[in-house]
């Protein structure tokens, strides 16, 4: 049976307030979500190891690498990440980068890969902010290059905030191409440039979403040709969200996935995923929307 790729670690949960905005199991609520609605049988799991401080130094200041490893952030530091440090912290931050590049070389092999974590968009070269410590589109896109995998990257974020940290950080490659798709009236305030930056107004429902994504998928093609794309499948754009203000709905959300991964698939350019941004106090109803673009890969790819 063909199997999709799926990459996760048993230590991406980090221990947080009750009440925090972030949900901090919100990795293995989806876990095991996934494997509820029955979507695990059609996976093959694998495990990231964490990245070295050395390898982040290709996207981020090592002095900000060694602050996370060794818990020496200042408080205005750990304000603006808007998570307070813990052992548990610095050892997810570096292992999901690695777990973001793991995925793009099995989308490589296999056309298509998810990881059950990943886009830390807010993270820029020498801060966190935004809940993302270390950007893994940056670092997983810049590694794949140096190495030989690809030349050319596009990174398709449609969180419903501006993939601020991603856009500035990689600002001067020409082989990798920034689109992000964004609420205007949302975090975060001062917005970074992207390579193609669609900004959204409040309240645009499904079907208003859906046209403005495909005229952007095209407009990405017009201007850039990808060997691999990764795909921020943030689902703060949810009407249920509660730091979104789009009124899309769960069909408009899988709708989106799906529209996504077959457009790529049509081209034959392998596709990366990961989970994005997304905020309820209901874990269960959070892992069922991010659950959303695993279902999309299923019924697109096998
Ligand atoms: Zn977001």
């Amino acid at each position: 049976m063909k199997k999709i790729s799926w990459v996760t670690h048993p230590q991406y949960d980090i221990p947080l307030p009750k009440n925090h905005k972030f949900t901090s199991s919100k990795f293995s609520d989806l876990y095991n979500e996934l494997h509820r609605i029955g979507l695990s049988k059609h996976a093959d799991i694998f495990v990231p190891e964490k990245a070295s401080v050395k390898d982040l130094t290709l996207v981020h200041d090592q002095q900000y690498i060694e602050k996370i490893k060794n818990g020496t952030l200042e408080n205005h530091e750990e304000r603006r990440l808007g998570l307070k440090w813990s052992p548990e912290l610095a050892n997810r931050s570096f292992l999901a980068v690695n777990g973001t590049f793991l995925t793009t070389i099995k989308a490589i092999e296999k056309g298509v890969a998810c990881h059950i974590a990943g886009g830390t968009h807010h993270s820029h070269y020498n801060f966190g902010s935004g809940y993302c410590v270390f950007n893994d589109l940056a670092y997983s896109s810049i590694h794949l290059i140096n190495k030989g995998f690809v030349n050319k990257i596009l990174i398709f974020d449609c969180d419903v905030h501006q993939g601020d940290g991603t856009a500035s950080i990689l600002n001067s490659h020409t082989n990798i191409f920034t689109c992000s798709i964004h609420c205007k009236n949302n975090f975060p305030a001062r917005k970074s440039i992207s390579n193609l930056d669609v900004e959204l107004g409040d309240n645009l429902n499904s079907e208003q979403y859906l046209v403005i994504l495909n005229e952007t998928l095209n407009n990405c093609m017009k201007q850039f040709e990808p060997d691999l794309v990764i795909y921020d499948a943030g689902v703060d754009i949810h009407k249920n969200d509660e730091l979104g203000k789009l009124d899309v709905d769960d069909q408009g959300l899988l709708l989106r996935d799906e529209t996504v991964l077959s457009f790529f698939k049509e081209l034959s350019i392998p596709i990366a995923t990961v989970i994005g941004g997304g905020y309820s106090k209901d874990n269960m109803e959070l892992a069922k929307r991010h659950s959303t673009v695993f279902k999309a890969a299923k019924n697109i790819f096998l």
